[in-house]
């Protein structure tokens, strides 16, 4: 079942969470200062802003928000020549530089935004069928387009670690 859950902000700083518990017939918001915590009370935690709860955990079984910073690694990886700047695609099996001979680097990992796809109505389209998205500088995911879940890891997110974002999404 999906569960109705956020992470509660005064400006930036993160100060607890909501979520709805639903009864037979109704249901009411409930208050935690932690995430996983086993008493929730009815006493709300003034906020001011708040981040949708993906319904998806990292890999160090934590919850993923909309707004956090995430690490992974693609499906698709890239491998790329430090010496002269060449890019192979993932179903190229060499170790050397086509261009140089210089031996290649390791994918690097991906870190991106999660970002709930409302606010990607003019981009890709993504948002008629996922729910949820990552950016970086150069693309938008989708979750599972991309690598297993079980590979994600939360580093951060945007309010409490701005220095994380992404340049071409700051502000
Ligand atoms: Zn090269």
């Amino acid at each position: 079942m999906i569960e109705i859950k956020f992470r509660l902000r005064m400006n930036n700083k993160v100060v607890g969470y909501e979520k709805f518990a639903q009864y037979e017939l109704s249901g009411k918001w409930m208050y935690a200062t932690e995430a996983d915590s086993q008493v929730w009370a009815e006493a709300p935690i003034e906020h001011n802003e708040k981040d949708l709860y993906t319904n998806l955990k990292d890999k160090k079984i934590k919850d993923i928000y909309a707004g956090d910073i995430v690490k992974f690694r693609s499906a698709y990886p890239v491998r790329f020549c430090k010496n002269c700047g060449e890019e192979y695609e993932s179903f190229y099996e060499g170790y050397y530089c086509k261009e140089c001979g210089k031996r290649l680097s390791e994918p690097k990992p991906i870190i991106g935004e999660v970002i709930y796809s409302v606010d990607l109505r003019d981009n890709k389209g993504y948002g008629e069928y996922c729910r949820f998205c990552i950016r970086d500088d150069k693309d938008i995911y989708s979750f599972d387009e991309i690598s297993n879940i079980e590979d994600y890891l939360v580093i951060g997110n945007r309010f409490e670690n701005p220095e994380l974002v992404m340049s071409k999404w700051k502000s």
